[in-house]
């Protein structure tokens, strides 16, 4: 399984090729671009239902654009977001 993986620190985003099992082994290891230790694994975008992103889109308001761009961001280049 590819799994995309997010530095929070500075952002830096890669895939890893690795197991179910060993999916968050990376989350422990060093960011690779940065090495600190603030690398979260993305969730996958496939997971995210459109009408889970309209209710989300009611709940959040105006704060919406700035979650869908950390959604995106989150997500990288793995992620398809569509709009109408
Ligand atoms: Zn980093």
């Amino acid at each position: 399984m590819l799994y995309g993986y997010t530095c929070q620190k500075c952002k830096h985003v890669f895939d890893l090729n690795c197991s179910v099992s060993d999916r968050d082994k990376a989350t422990r290891e060093p960011c690779p671009a940065c090495s600190a230790e603030a690398v979260t694994r993305d969730v996958s975008a496939a997971n995210i239902s459109y009408t889970g992103f309209i209710s989300l889109h009611k709940r959040a308001g105006s704060g919406f654009n700035d979650l869908l761009k950390k959604i995106k961001k989150g997500a990288g280049k793995n992620a398809v977001v569509n709009h109408v």
